[in-house]
């Protein structure tokens, strides 16, 4: 199928109140260009430089979330235009986009990025970080800098029971925060080979790569 079919198809299945980011990592403007042309407008990266050339050189009502492991020395460089950062794992993170969007006077979106597989190699706080964050107070003082919602990623494993259970923690640690900050609406979760089981479990917002554009090299 081409990346329109299967754009068209997977919005098709989606339940309302789930978002797709279309993940265009490695994928060429113009692929991101068919992708376009169905009318999506959301596209994911997980390099802040490589966002930035394709925000450069295509239309400028994509809308671009970052969803990789993001550098603080590489914020600036987004600040501008991001609409999204998904992977936020530190609150010295937090204070430099705070910073940087400030000299745009802009509020920039944040989700924090909640480590809930088994792999040491996934980034993220645990809960009792989280915690310890929302209670210290600090997020709710950022002036440029909105706390959205809540990020992770499974374990990249065969076993769906494993899945379902991460996938399960991740929802209640986001009803949980839901009750101590009722901002807080959107709980990024699923990827290609995850996103029906984490829709089942509460998703609003899947990040889907090789289902639209197809498989990358690794990267
Ligand atoms: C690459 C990536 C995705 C998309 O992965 P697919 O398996 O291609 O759908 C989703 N989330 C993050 C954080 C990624 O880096």
């Amino acid at each position: 199928m081409s990346i329109q079919e299967n754009i068209v198809k997977l919005k098709k299945d989606l339940p309302e109140n789930v978002t797709l980011i279309a993940v265009s990592k490695t994928k060429s403007n113009q692929d991101i260009l068919e992708a376009y042309e169905t009318g999506h407008r959301i596209f994911g990266e997980n390099k802040v430089q490589e966002m930035l050339q394709k925000w450069e050189e295509l239309p400028k009502d994509i809308q671009w979330h970052m969803i990789g492991h993001v550098q603080r020395n590489k914020v600036k460089y987004m600040a501008e235009f991001v609409t999204l950062i998904h992977g936020v794992d530190s609150l010295k993170l937090l204070r430099e986009i705070d910073k940087q969007a400030k000299k745009h006077q802009r509020v920039i979106d944040c989700l924090l990025q909640i480590h809930i597989a088994k792999e040491d190699t996934k980034f993220g706080f645990d809960a009792s970080e989280l915690d310890q964050i929302i209670n210290s107070g600090e997020i709710q003082h950022f002036k440029n800098v909105k706390i959205c919602g809540l990020m992770g990623m499974a374990t990249f494993t065969q076993n769906e029971v494993q899945i379902r259970g991460e996938l399960k923690n991740l929802k209640a640690l986001f009803d949980d925060i839901r009750n101590k900050l009722p901002e807080i609406s959107i709980l990024s979760m699923g990827m290609s080979s995850d996103y029906k089981i984490a829709i089942e479990e509460g998703s609003t917002m899947i990040r889907i790569g090789s289902s639209i554009f197809g498989s990358r090299d690794h990267h």
